[in-house]
């Protein structure tokens, strides 16, 4: 008989954060009853376990997840697709009903995050990649829904356009067929909007993942309730939101603090700071005043938080797409084009030329192959990785008589900030700028989402 292996697609996807392991110990009362599922565990349940963040440690805490992470009770649908609530009642149930056995592998392909082989075989086999600290136990929580789901049947297609393009079994057909991916949504955004008592920077990154697979793992993409605005970064580290207010008004309202200066990287629905300090690691950020997680931000951040502080310095800005990922530095412009590989190509960049980071003046896509560089003189520059030909970068007619760091298209208007922190409206290439009494000396702007289901009262 045929096997069909259903496999997460974690790729560019997201997923690592809460890191910082907590020092508890699962009460031998719960090993028993983990065991009682799962008797490959049975030789824990004599006492106490201790989590020492060990690969069986995260994934015995990603159990309990299951088991004790509690909601707010009734958990009302959303008016719009992203939540249907089908799952809610108790995971830990859903799951043991599918899986009565975890098996790690040790050499998945990059990208695989945990897969089962469907119908007949009730055992979930887990990528060592998934056990690492790069990954919480909510995010493991909801890869393993999404594992069990399989179980049910639901394999996965491949998406024909957008983000996921041409991978083989990354995308559902649609959310309402209630297929994995649709588990990988409601699991992340139940926990955002109905977990009791999970940390507000934990429930942001989950509302923030619940969007992203919305957005790009489903042939027809969910419709979701949302406004799309801005967020500036001043230069006392606030985030002040930006919006039109009918009637031609602007308005600024302020929100909560970065960590540190830096530029802000979108990931998706996930805004990534790499900041100025040399000494302060990168990592996400929530313009709320959220608080932080501590692991690591992909792929992009995991590099930058390895270099030297004179390394840092020379990383003037980072792009990452869902298949690819670019960044200009003291090499040049570093692309990396291969999905599913570790290797990058450097190409230099138009001699004499300063870059100054990567504008996005159609909106920022993440299925887009090319993203257009900013240089000192005002000049500009195509590169990316073309599906075709590979990597390029490309001088470009266009130019502006200010240089902009960084400009975004948002909703109809597009958004530039110049090196000196003025912000302008993009009119037909000229420069219009924008004054608020709100706004003090800004330094980044990034887009960034309301959502009705998860913002409104
Ligand atoms: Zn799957």
């Amino acid at each position: 008989m045929k096997k069909w292996i259903f496999r997460l697609s974690v790729l560019s996807l997201v997923t690592f954060t809460f890191g910082a392991m907590a020092e508890t110990c699962i009460p031998q009362s719960e090993m028993q009853e983990i065991a009682r599922n799962f008797s490959q565990f049975e030789e824990y349940s004599h006492s106490d376990y201790c989590l020492d963040g060990s690969e069986i440690s995260n994934l015995l805490d990603s159990l309990l997840f299951m088991r004790k992470t509690s909601f707010s009770n009734p958990m009302p649908p959303s008016a719009d697709e992203l939540f249907s609530g089908r799952f809610e009642s108790d995971w830990y149930g859903y799951f043991t009903g599918r899986i009565s056995k975890i098996t790690i592998d040790r050499g998945c392909p990059k990208g695989v995050g945990a897969y089962v082989y469907g119908y007949f075989d009730q055992t979930m086999y887990v990528c060592t990649m998934m056990l690492t600290s790069d990954f919480t136990s909510l995010d493991r929580a909801s890869v393993f829904m999404h594992e069990a789901r399989h179980i049910d049947g639901f394999p996965h297609t491949t998406c024909h356009e957008g983000p996921r393009e041409g991978i083989r079994g990354a995308c559902d057909f649609q959310i309402s067929d209630g297929g994995s991916y649709a588990v990988s949504v409601e699991t992340y955004a139940q926990i955002a909007k109905y977990a009791t008592e999970v940390h507000p920077a934990l429930r942001a990154y989950s509302r923030a993942a619940a969007v992203t697979y919305s957005d790009e793992a489903f042939v027809h993409t969910p419709s979701i309730d949302r406004t799309k605005g801005l967020v500036v970064l001043d230069n006392s580290k606030q985030f002040f939101k930006v919006s039109k207010s009918g009637a031609g008004q602007m308005k600024v309202e302020a929100l909560g603090f970065a960590p540190s200066l830096g530029r802000v990287v979108p990931r998706g629905q996930h805004l990534i700071l790499f900041p100025t300090a040399a000494d302060q690691p990168a990592g996400y950020i929530f313009p709320r005043g959220e608080g932080q997680i501590s692991q690591q931000a992909g792929e992009l951040a995991r590099r930058f938080n390895q270099l030297s502080s004179e390394e840092r310095a020379h990383v003037a800005d980072s792009h990452i797409g869902a298949q690819w990922m670019a960044q200009i530095n003291s090499k040049g412009l570093e692309l990396f084009c291969e999905r599913a590989s570790d290797r990058s190509e450097v190409l230099p960049l138009p001699a004499g030329k300063v870059a100054l980071g990567f504008l996005y003046l159609q909106g920022y896509d993440r299925g887009s192959h090319e993203v257009v560089i900013s240089f000192a003189d005002g000049s500009l520059a195509k590169a990316g990785c073309n599906p075709s030909f590979g990597p390029f970068v490309e001088e470009m007619n266009q130019s502006f008589s200010t240089p902009l760091k960084r400009a975004y298209k948002v909703d109809g208007t597009v958004w530039g900030i110049d090196q000196q922190g003025q912000i302008y409206e993009v009119q037909n290439n000229q420069l219009v700028p924008f004054q608020s009494k709100d706004l003090n000396f800004s330094v980044e702007i990034a887009p960034y989402e309301a959502f009705d289901f998860f913002d409104s009262l």
